[in-house]
């Protein structure tokens, strides 16, 4: 492995939370200036290629980055952005009816689940939409 996979991975997996390329890139020159940017994205759309990383969308800013082997989907609350990181098994009775009624194989990681956390539903007066159904 080159030395600027490795250490995306090592940034990766040092990291608690999720890396957007920009971060990934600003932590990668941090500890090799001779870096350039555009060697790092290259690198991470082939460790994605490759299937070591995968990518999520938790709104709308740019996309997370995550080592495959630690990847799950997301909920995200629409107002305080607080992210609760959920199992693939939450999902597997919506991938089930998904297939029997559709014939359709959904990949919940790949984008957020966006609604309202538990606090800003308590302080929300918007609640009509999520009552109503
Ligand atoms: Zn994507
Ligand atoms: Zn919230
Ligand atoms: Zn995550």
């Amino acid at each position: 492995m080159t030395t600027p996979r490795r250490l995306l991975v090592r940034c990766l997996f040092e990291a608690s939370g999720h890396r957007t390329a920009e971060e990934l890139a600003a932590e990668i020159q941090a500890r090799a200036p001779d870096i350039s940017i555009s060697t790092v994205y290259r690198n991470l759309e082939e460790l994605e290629r490759l299937g070591v990383v995968v990518h999520s969308h938790l709104g709308h800013g740019p996309a997370t980055y995550h080592l495959a082997t630690a990847a799950h989907g997301h909920l995200v609350c629409r107002k305080c952005e607080i992210q609760v990181e959920i199992a693939d098994g939450f999902f597997a009775d919506l991938r089930r009816r998904a297939i029997a009624d559709f014939g359709f194989a959904i990949d919940p990681r790949h984008f957020a689940v966006i609604g309202l956390c538990a606090t800003c539903q308590a302080a929300a007066d918007d609640l009509g939409d999520f009552t109503a159904g």
